[in-house]
């Protein structure tokens, strides 16, 4: 079993699918352990983002993922971490597969709904970033 970190963003919690994406994760057989809801700071976005530092969205992106609550949740299930990323889709919901969760519900590449961790080691710091 291993562990990744999922986040619900502003842009679906905006349009009342929290429920949808944990329906959604639990029927992929996610085990949920743990999950807040809070309202980001822009130190705390930013610090999430930094290996985007740089980058033309990042200002944005951070005006964004502080926009609305955000609902952190810890996910274990056998490869979870590769796994969900291949559940969620592509960063760009224009080129992501159909079935994928950004293919569903995702606004365009900025307002993708979800947020998920690319590497094992990733997962832990992000996972420590929300919880104890
Ligand atoms: P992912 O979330 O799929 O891992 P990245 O780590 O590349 O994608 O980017 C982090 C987040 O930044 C994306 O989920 C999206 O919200 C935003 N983002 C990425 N690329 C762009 C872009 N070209 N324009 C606007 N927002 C972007
Ligand atoms: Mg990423």
């Amino acid at each position: 079993m291993s562990r990744t970190l999922l986040i619900v963003k502003p842009d679906a919690t905006e349009r009342n699918l929290i429920g949808h994406v944990i329906s959604r994760l639990e029927k992929a057989r996610y085990k949920i352990v743990e999950m807040r809801m809070v309202r980001l700071t822009e130190e705390q976005a930013r610090k999430f983002y930094a290996v985007h530092e740089g980058k033309p969205f990042l200002d944005d992106l951070v005006k964004f993922m502080t926009s609305g609550p955000v609902v952190p949740m810890v996910l274990e299930k056998e490869n979870a971490v590769l796994d969900l990323r291949t559940c969620i889709g592509a960063t760009n919901p224009a080129n992501a597969d159909c079935g994928t969760i950004r293919y569903e519900i995702a606004v365009d590449i900025e307002k993708n709904s979800v947020h998920a961790s690319d590497s094992d080691d990733n997962a832990k710091i992000e996972i420590e970033s929300f919880f104890n």
